[in-house]
């Protein structure tokens, strides 16, 4: 799209110390923690949540585009820079009280982590963080995550 700089983390797959050393980075962060659950948001969360869920003994869920799960589903509406999308997630995912953190590769305006907040806590799950490889901070998508702490590896200007 005109004006946006795709941040591509395809390149980072390809060097398999990179992509080992930033799973490990969170590992660090959430082994020991408690988490049973790490929610990963299509597409790009499927890639680097997987991988932490097995390392911390977490169950993945994943959060998907509309008409992809096959069960029962709760949608999320929610506002893009150009337009709209929604995310769902399989009813009995997530029992109530159980921790969950949410990953995806880029928080940019904040409404997609949203998204996936309020999905898990309408199931009765605590986000304990939301986890991205990279923030855009000039967005201010932190600002939209109503105080949940989020972490991430590199911010881009
Ligand atoms: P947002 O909801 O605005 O925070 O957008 C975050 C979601 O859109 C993530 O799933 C990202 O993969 C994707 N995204 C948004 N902006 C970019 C960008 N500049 N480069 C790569 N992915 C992006």
């Amino acid at each position: 799209m005109a004006g946006i700089m795709f941040q591509d983390i395809t390149t980072l797959l390809l060097n398999p110390k990179a992509f080992k050393d930033t799973i490990d980075l969170f590992v660090e962060r959430y082994k020991g923690k408690n988490i049973s659950v790490v929610a990963g948001i299509e597409a790009r969360g499927f890639i680097f949540g997987p991988p932490i869920a097995l390392a911390i003994g977490a169950k993945f869920v994943p959060l998907r585009k509309p008409r992809k799960l096959p069960g029962e589903v709760i949608s999320e509406k929610y506002i893009l820079e150009y337009g709209r999308d929604c995310l769902e997630m399989h009813v009995g995912a997530v029992k109530s009280g159980e921790r969950a953190l949410v990953v995806d590769d880029l928080i940019a305006t904040g409404g997609t982590l949203c998204a996936a907040m309020n999905l898990l806590e309408r199931a009765g799950a605590e986000v304990v963080e939301c986890a991205c490889v990279i923030e855009l901070p000039d967005l201010k998508g932190r600002e939209r995550l109503n105080g949940k702490p989020l972490y991430v590896l590199v911010e881009s200007h």
